[in-house]
């Protein structure tokens, strides 16, 4: 019997398995299976950690080593809105990382005393008296392991939140769909593509180490191929240099519009991180969300069990706070003539583009 159980070595879990790890018998559990070099596969992800994130880090006392970094760091925004052909540059500092390095950095960084098991995908949970139990899958066979609390931080599509809150309101998804296409030299700034006949959320640019990952959050529903092809058409008529494509990768992105997409669990199920429905509605960064709230609930359970929830809810106020303010600037960057006034405001805010250094 373990004190918690985790499901998702995301940020979001690993750094929780690494917090309670020293104090608590934690068992983590992962679907993904680590590759020859020892790296999981990458969640699809366009690896920026934004101030946010920089700064949950730096609360967490951590630095990013070397290897997690890719290159070029941004330090500005291209901001386009496509039907007026607005655009406004602004500054804004990113840490251009590897996904799957950061991931594999922030589990290196759980305790030996943590089991963690990769390769494990859970398919049930069951919560009896003074416990709850999980079934897990893995290499074909069923498991089974107890625990006083399990923790959901399986991402945008978890199974711990659909099982233990089958009636909450889940957050309307998006199918964020990534290209990785051969550039040498893009021009190094982040580029947010705003084209309301594409998608009401946005599609993106971002250089990472000799290649441009361009993405877009899209609708879910047949069409995405061809909303694709056409963000692919304007950014071309924007001049961005696209290359050829390497490879594609798709997944979910919640969207949370309504304090109730989230839910941070009760009685012996906790979630953290976008399970829990954490993750901007303007930007979809949630790097920094994942780590908050992974460092909230481990304050909350630092005195134990009892009363964690109260404890998780207080520790999460700020964070969801911000996830508010989130929210606000959705009708702001989202209603095509709030967004021209926007841009059209601050045209000539931003420094000229820096082609140096590239
Ligand atoms: C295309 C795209 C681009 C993005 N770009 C950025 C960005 O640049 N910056 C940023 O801050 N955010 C970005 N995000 C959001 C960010 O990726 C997520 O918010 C963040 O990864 C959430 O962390 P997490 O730990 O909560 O969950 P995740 O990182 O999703 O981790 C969940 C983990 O749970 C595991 N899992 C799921 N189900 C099971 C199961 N049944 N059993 C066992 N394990 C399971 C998964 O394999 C995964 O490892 C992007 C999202 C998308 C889709």
């Amino acid at each position: 019997v373990y004190d918690v159980i985790i499901v998702g070595a995301g940020p979001g879990g690993a750094t929780l398995a690494r917090l309670l790890g020293p104090g608590a018998r934690v068992l983590l559990l992962e679907r993904r299976r680590a590759g020859p070099a020892g790296l999981l596969p990458a969640k699809p992800c366009g690896g920026l950690l934004a101030p946010d994130a920089q700064r949950a880090l730096s609360a967490l006392g951590l630095g990013v080593p070397r290897e997690v970094l890719a290159g070029p760091q941004l330090f500005q925004v291209r901001a386009v809105d496509a039907p007026s052909g607005l655009e406004r540059r602004y500054p804004r500092s990113y840490l251009n990382v590897d996904r799957a390095r950061l991931d594999a950095w922030l589990l290196e960084l759980v305790p030996p005393g943590v089991e963690v098991r990769t390769g494990c995908r859970l398919r049930a949970l069951r919560t009896g008296p003074g416990h709850v139990e999980v079934v897990f899958e893995r290499e074909g066979g069923l498991s089974t392991a107890r625990a006083g609390l399990l923790v959901g931080a399986d991402g945008a599509l978890s199974r711990v939140r659909r099982d233990a809150f089958p009636r909450a309101p889940e957050a309307p998804a998006w199918l964020a769909l990534q290209e990785v296409r051969d550039v040498s030299g893009a021009d190094p700034w982040y580029t947010a593509v705003f084209d309301p006949a594409i998608t009401g959320f946005y599609g993106w640019t971002i250089p990472k180490d000799g290649r441009l990952v361009v993405g877009a959050a899209l609708p879910t529903g047949g069409d995405a191929p061809a909303r694709f092809a056409a963000l692919l058409a304007r950014l071309a008529a924007l001049g961005v240099a696209l290359g050829r494509p390497l490879h594609r990768e798709g997944t979910l992105v919640r969207r949370p519009l309504r304090a109730r997409h989230l839910v941070l669990g009760g009685g012996r199920v906790a979630l953290l991180g976008e399970a829990a429905g954490l993750v901007s509605p303007s930007s979809a960064e949630g790097i920094s969300f994942a780590l908050r709230s992974a460092a909230a609930l481990a304050r909350a359970l630092e005195p134990g069990l009892p009363g964690w929830r109260e404890r998780y809810g207080a520790a999460t106020r700020p964070l969801r706070a911000h996830l508010l303010l989130n929210r606000l600037k959705v009708p702001l960057m989202y209603r095509p003539w709030a967004r021209r006034l926007l841009l059209a405001s601050g045209l000539r805010a931003g420094p000229p583009p820096a082609r140096a250094g590239r």
